[in-house]
């Protein structure tokens, strides 16, 4: 079945996620700020649209992939949002991670107006929206999931149902408070066995096969060189950026402040992330916290 689908914002996340789109055979219409963004996608293949309104209007889905709550809120409500222009019945996957809160109010506003959204975060990082692997965690009706099923199974691979509106997010945001405790604590651990003597490279090998592994040992390791994929051998280029884990850590300490929980190593994960982004380090992969850790030495 190929479908229309306006696609917005075509980041690091959103421009590979449309291109998978675009192999399994669908028609895109897509807007973003950055014309360079918008000029890979209709190499690709994709309609070039003017705004994010005539990229939603007369398509099948809309999908979103933005920075932030403030964006999010930005683009679909008030006058000039696109809950006032999308058709009745459109199905929304609203992609980006945001403040749940933020998701609910979007949400309640497209049930009123006749529209189906669905708060759909992932978590795989840029290797899996290219590989097209990424896991949603999905907050909103079963029914409208199941609609939106052939279209999150060209872009991921694990499909989840965290439960109501705004669920998708408190898991997501569970979920990045936890990587980014434990990219920090790889950085920490590896910066110790270097000043100790130690190869980065042996001493990951060892921790990706012993109880310390974790994501960012097997897939993403901090030390440049390390991992040739990883962006800390591309000069922490690309990937996930230090702001959008401060904004998500910040996104944590929230949740965890509505709902009296503890998160200790959260909040310190959400300073030391924001003590690096102050240092001038704020659109590198968050994978360069190691540099608050090691500096190369002078021989
Ligand atoms: P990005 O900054 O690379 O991309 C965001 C895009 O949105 C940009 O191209 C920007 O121009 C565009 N944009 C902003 N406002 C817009 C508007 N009003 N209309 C149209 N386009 C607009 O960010 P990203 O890395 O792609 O991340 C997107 C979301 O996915 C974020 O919420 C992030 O937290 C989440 N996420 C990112 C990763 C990752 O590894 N990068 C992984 C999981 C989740």
């Amino acid at each position: 079945m190929s479908s229309t689908i306006g696609f917005i914002g075509l980041g690091h996340m959103g421009g590979p996620m449309a291109q998978n789109l675009l192999k399994a055979g669908h028609a895109l219409k897509v807007f973003d700020l950055v014309p360079a963004a918008l000029q890979v996608a209709t190499q690709a293949g994709a309609t070039a649209t003017a705004s994010a309104a005539e990229a939603a209007s007369g398509v099948d889905l809309v999908v979103s992939m933005l920075p932030a709550s403030r964006h999010v809120e930005g683009l679909y409500l008030g006058d000039q949002g696109l809950l006032n222009t999308i058709a009745k019945g459109t199905l929304v996957l609203e992609c980006s991670t945001i403040a749940p809160e933020s998701a609910r109010k979007v949400s309640k506003a497209a049930a009123g107006r006749g529209i189906r959204m669905l708060d759909a975060p992932v978590s795989g990082g840029t290797g899996g929206a290219v590989a097209g692997t990424l896991t949603f965690i999905v907050g909103g009706a079963a029914a409208d999931l199941e609609a939106a099923m052939p279209y999150l199974q060209v872009m991921g691979k694990n499909i989840f149902h965290a439960g109501e509106a705004g669920a998708g997010q408190v898991a997501k945001i569970c979920n990045n408070m936890l990587l980014g405790i434990q990219m920090a604590g790889t950085a920490e651990a590896l910066a110790l066995g270097v000043a100790n003597g130690l190869d980065p490279k042996t001493l990951s090998d060892i921790i990706a096969k012993s109880s310390g592994r974790n994501w960012a040992t097997e897939l993403y390791n901090p030390w440049p060189g390390v991992m040739d994929h990883a962006p800390a051998s591309h000069e922490y280029e690309g990937g996930f950026g230090v702001d959008l884990m401060l904004k998500d850590l910040g996104l944590a300490a929230e949740a965890s402040m509505q709902a009296r929980a503890t998160t200790p190593l959260g909040e310190l994960a959400r300073n030391l992330y924001a003590l690096h982004s102050t240092q001038g380090h704020g659109t590198l992969d968050f994978s360069s916290i190691l540099k608050l850790y090691h500096q190369p030495r002078n021989k």
